[in-house]
């Protein structure tokens, strides 16, 4: 196939085998949300270039290297959004729900798109599940997020395959502080960091910490340390969010390099890293923004949330073998009719029974080759049972009802019957 007639590098189909997997996470995480008392919001993949230089920052790899940015035909510069906090700040003060201090508790899922090297966990287009909350500045709602994950990879059976990261960054006063300091110590070493950490140096010399070079990496080792930086007020923040996190029993390290990519974040940031995804171990990561909003044109109006890479997560399930078993059955029941007549009452008749089960999955295959070729058909789908209606059945107004797991004999079921008996041996979720 010619390259302009395929899926673009990074981009990927999810194909029918990987639904299930995707939409039990999905549906896992909404239902938590909904637990939690979070609504969704859901916002345009596209929007003005302008927007995410504001809030992400110009000196970053996001911005810097990643955005997909082109001219609409008015001239306008958009760009396809790599992350969702910047377009959801954009849409609750657009729309001034975080007014007069109105909480807001959100969540957005989507694609989100970055220019990345595309391998294993890191994909130009990917999706990921978000929160932010707005309007709420204590600890108590930072460790609510990490509480409500917590709870999430208990469900999924992650729990043992994550670790959670903390560190805090302070005010922006403190943080500027630090900046100086952090500076000062760098300049004197520069001859020993990376080309990037000697450009980061000058452009944004926080993500200097973050670096995967090694010999930049030991000069780190004796650098001037955030937490001996941080303001009475962020300590005081860290230590209440430590001691929620301990009385729940969540277990956590602190990382004092961890600084996140985007420039906006103050006070709390955390991740939740895995060591079974290879390079790309970050699954969720997030923190605290209070001064993001204001930045925006907003009234200075406090922010945290976090986003999770599903990719990332589904890539976790399958390869712990978390994935439930239930999913590999898609259909519960199977019907084949042969012959014209048979076809018009099975289709009369399944939709009766569809009537009074409206969980049940039943898929109907009429017109589908021989009796042999669709009772093959019946079995590969993975259905529990098997229905079988032609003219003799018809004649009778049954069908023949045949399990097709292994437990017993086929038999004739009344039409009348169908729907109650379909409800004693097949389970709805
Ligand atoms: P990384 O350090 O892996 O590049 P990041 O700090 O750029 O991650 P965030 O912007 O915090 O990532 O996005 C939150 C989550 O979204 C990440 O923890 C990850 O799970 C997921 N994610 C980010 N970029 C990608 C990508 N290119 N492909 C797949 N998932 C991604
Ligand atoms: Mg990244």
């Amino acid at each position: 196939m010619s390259k302009s007639l395929q899926a673009i590098r990074g981009m990927n189909d999810i194909l029918p085998e990987q639904t299930p997997l995707w939409r039990y996470f999905e549906s896992t995480v909404a239902r938590l949300l909904d637990n939690y008392g979070y609504r969704q919001i859901r916002m345009p993949i596209v929007e003005f270039t302008e927007l995410f230089k504001r809030s992400i920052g110009e000196v970053t790899d996001i911005v810097e290297k990643e955005m997909y940015t082109f001219d609409d035909r008015n001239g306008d510069s958009l760009t396809l959004r790599p992350e969702g906090t910047a377009a959801c700040v954009r849409a609750v003060l657009e729309h001034g729900i975080t007014g007069g201090g109105q909480v807001q508790k959100l969540w957005y899922i989507g694609p989100m798109f970055r220019h990345e090297r595309p391998q294993k966990g890191r994909y130009r287009q990917f999706h990921q599940i978000g929160l932010e909350v707005f309007n709420l500045d204590g600890p108590d709602i930072d460790a609510e997020l990490i509480v409500m994950t917590w709870r999430l990879w208990g469900e999924l059976g992650l729990r043992d395959a994550v670790k959670l990261e903390l560190n805090s960054l302070g005010t922006s006063e403190s943080r500027g502080r630090y900046r100086e300091a952090l500076v000062e110590f760098l300049s004197a070493h520069l001859d020993k960091l990376d080309e990037d950490s000697q450009r980061r140096l000058k452009t944004n010399p926080l993500r200097v910490l973050d670096t995967k070079n090694a010999d930049t990496q030991a000069v780190l080792a004796d650098a001037p340390k955030m937490a001996d930086y941080l303001d009475d007020e962020s300590r005081a923040h860290f230590e209440g969010l430590k001691a929620r996190l301990d009385a729940v029993g969540i277990p956590y390290v602190i990382n004092p390099k961890l600084v996140r990519g985007l420039d906006y974040y103050s006070k709390t940031v955390f991740e939740w890293v895995t060591d079974k995804l290879g390079a790309q171990g970050t699954v969720c990561a997030g923190g605290r923004y209070d001064g993001l909003v204001e930045q925006m044109g907003g009234k200075p109006t406090p922010g945290v949330g976090f986003a999770m890479g599903i990719e990332r997560l589904v890539l976790m399930l399958e390869a712990l073998d978390k994935v439930p078993e239930e999913l590999a059955r898609q259909v519960d029941v199977y019907l084949c009719a042969f012959g014209e007549a048979a076809e018009l009452a099975a289709l009369a008749l399944s939709e009766r029974v569809r009537d009074q089960l409206p969980n049940l999955r039943l898929q109907i295959n009429a017109g589908a080759g021989s009796f042999k070729s669709q009772f093959k058909k019946a079995d590969k789908s993975g259905a529990l049972y098997a229905l079988i209606l032609g003219d003799d059945e018809l004649a009778q107004q049954v069908v023949g009802f045949k399990p097709l797991r292994g437990q017993g004999e086929q038999q004739s079921i009344a039409w009348d019957a169908l729907a109650a008996h379909l409800a004693t041996c097949v389970v709805q979720g």
